[in-house]
C-alpha cells in the first residue's frame, strides 16, 4: 500500500528493500506494539540512555520507537492513510535517513525491554527495535562489529571464531587442570559422548578469554557424579541473531546446537550462564529455526541448583568469605523469568549476599547488552549512559557483583573500569566451585 502525496520523491534501492521487508516481518505482536503506544510517557524514565542524558529528548524510548513507527504508519496503517500528518507518519527515502534508524536502533537502545514493562499499553519497543536492526542488517547497513561477528558465527560457527582446534585444545587443558584439582588422572571431560544425560554448551568468550568457568563446571560435573558430555560442534549456545535482529542467523545458530544434541541423543541440554544464550537458545531458537525440540534445556543455574537440593553435590558457603551483590541480566530475568534459582543458589555458596536496588525484571542493564560490546563506535555512549548501573553497584557496597551472564561479566567490568569502582566480578559457576567440598 503505498500513498500519494510524497510518491514522486525518488526512493534508493535500500529504502524501498527496508520498507517492502517491513511489510513482511509485521505480524500480531509486531503491529500491536507500532499502533498502541499512546505518547504517555510512563516509559521514559525506566532507560538507562535517557536517565543518564536528561534534557535529550532522543533517547526517550517512545521517540525512538517512533523513527520505525512512522514508516510502519506510513506503509502499512490505515491511519496513515487517511491523516498521515496527524498521526506522525513519514516514509523514509535515502540511505542517509537509514543511517540515521542504524544510529538509533543500534546505538542508542541495548533491547534490555525494561521500557517494556514499564509500559501500560503493553508496547514492547525492544521487539520492534529488533526487527529494525534486521530490516537494516538485510540492506547491510550495521555497525562493523555487528558485521563481523555475525560472519564468524555464519562461517567458522560460533561467534567469536574459536576453530575446532582451539575449542579441543582448551577442553584437553582444562581437563588436565581437573585432575589435578580434584587428584584424579581419570577425571574427564567427555566429547562426543553418546547418551549423556547432560550436553554441556558454552560461550565462545570461555574459550577465549575465562577458560577457568570450564574447568569449574567440570569440577562440579565430576562432584556430582553426573553423566555429562560437551560436543565437538554445536557448541556455541550464543546467538548473535538475536542482537542483529537475522531470524536466519538466529535459526542457523541454535538449528546447529539442536542437531548436536539429537545426534549425540543426549537427554538434556544445560546451557552455562549467559543470558542472551539461554534466551536466544531455549527461548527463541526453536521457532529461529522451525524445529520441535524434543529434549530438555535448562540452565546450569538451575542445574547447580538441583545439584545442592538434591545433595549430589555439598558446599561450604564459608569459603567464599567476601561481600556479593547480585546482577540481573536483562535476558534472564526480563524475558525468562530466571529470577529467584540463581537468588537461592547464591545464598548456598556465600555468606554475605546484599541485594541491588531496583532488582530482577526491573534491574538495570550492564550497559553492554543487545550487542553493545561489539558496536565499539558507541561506546562514549554506553559508558556515559553507565553512570545509571554505576551508582546502583556502588551503593551495594559489596567487593564482588555477580552475574549470570558472560556478556554482562564484560559490560559490568568496562562499568566498574570506567567508574573506578572497588568491585570485582564473577559467575555462580565460579562461586559454587570454590565452596564445593569434595
Ligand atoms: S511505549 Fe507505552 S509507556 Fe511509552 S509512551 Fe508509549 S504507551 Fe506510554
Ligand atoms: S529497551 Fe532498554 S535501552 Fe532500549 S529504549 Fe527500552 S529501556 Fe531504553
Amino acid at each position: 500500500m503505498f500513498l500519494m502525496n510524497d510518491e514522486n520523491k525518488k526512493r534508493s534501492y535500500k529504502a524501498q528493500k527496508v520498507i517492502d521487508r517491513l511489510g513482511k516481518k509485521l505480524n500480531r505482536q509486531m503491529v500491536g506494539s507500532l499502533a498502541a503506544c499512546v505518547h504517555c510517557g510512563m516509559c521514559t524514565d525506566s532507560c538507562h540512555y535517557v536517565l543518564a542524558n536528561p534534557g535529550d529528548p532522543t533517547y526517550a524510548p517512545a521517540y525512538k520507537a517512533d523513527k520505525i513507527r512512522k514508516i510502519f504508519k506510513r506503509h502499512y496503517d490505515w491511519t496513515g492513510s487517511v491523516l498521515p500528518s496527524w498521526v506522525g507518519a513519514k516514509s523514509v527515502f535515502t540511505d542517509e535517513e537509514l543511517e540515521e534508524l542504524k544510529d538509533t536502533a543500534f546505538g542508542k537502545c541495548t533491547n534490555c525491554r525494561r521500557c517494556t514493562i514499564n509500559c501500560p499499553m503493553g508496547v514492547d519497543f525492544a521487539t520492534f527495535n529488533r526487527m529494525t536492526r534486521g530490516l537494516l542488517v538485510h540492506v547491510g547497513i550495521m555497525p562493523e562489529g555487528v558485521e563481523y561477528v555475525s560472519k564468524e558465527q555464519w562461517e567458522i560457527g560460533n561467534q567469536m571464531g574459536v576453530l575446532k582446534e582451539q575449542y579441543l585444545e582448551t577442553l584437553e587443558w582444562q581437563e588436565e587442570e581437573l585432575q589435578g584439582e580434584v587428584n584424579n588422572p581419570k577425571a574427564k571431560i567427555p566429547i562426543d559422548k553418546m547418551n549423556a544425560n547432560i550436553v554441556y554448551t558454552i560461550n565462545p568468550r570461555e574459550i577465549k578469554h575465562d577458560p577457568r568457568s570450564i574447568l569449574d563446571a567440570a569440577k562440579i560435573f565430576y562432584a556430582a557424579k553426573e553423566n555429562w558430555t560437551m560436543p565437538s560442534e554445536g557448541w556455541d549456545m550464543t546467538n548473535f541473531g538475536l542482537f542483529s535482529g537475522d531470524d536466519d542467523l538466529g535459526g542457523a545458530v541454535a538449528g546447529r546446537v539442536y542437531e548436536k544434541v539429537e545426534e549425540l541423543k543426549g537427554k538434556k541440554l544445560v546451557m552455562s550462564e549467559c543470558g542472551h544464550g539461554y534466551r536466544s537458545t531455549r527461548c527463541e531458537g526453536p521457532n529461529w529455526a522451525k524445529k520441535d525440540i524434543k529434549f530438555e534445556a535448562e540452565s546450569s543455574v538451575i542445574t547447580m541448583l538441583n545439584y545442592i537440593k538434591e545433595g549430589k553435590i555439598h558446599v561450604d558457603k564459608s569459603k567464599n568469605d567476601s561481600s556479593y551483590t547480585f546482577h540481573d541480566s536483562c535476558n534472564n530475568a526480563r524475558s525468562c523469568g530466571l529470577t529467584e534459582e540463581p537468588r537461592e543458589l547464591l545464598n548456598y555458596v556465600v555468606g554475605d549476599f546484599r541485594e541491588m536496588y531496583p532488582n530482577r525484571a526491573e534491574n538495570f542493564c550492564c550497559t553492554g547488552g543487545g550487542g553493545a560490546m561489539s558496536m565499539s563506535e558507541y561506546r562514549p555512549r554506553r559508558l556515559q549512559s553507565a553512570i545509571v548501573k554505576a551508582k546502583q553497584l556502588e551503593a551495594t557496597g559489596t567487593k564482588y557483583v555477580v552475574t549470570s551472564c558472560h556478556n554482562c561479566v564484560d559490560g559490568l567490568n568496562d562499568v566498574i573500569k570506567h567508574y573506578n569502582l572497588d568491585m570485582k566480578v564473577t559467575q555462580l559457576v565460579n562461586l559454587v566451585s570454590n565452596a564445593l567440598v569434595i
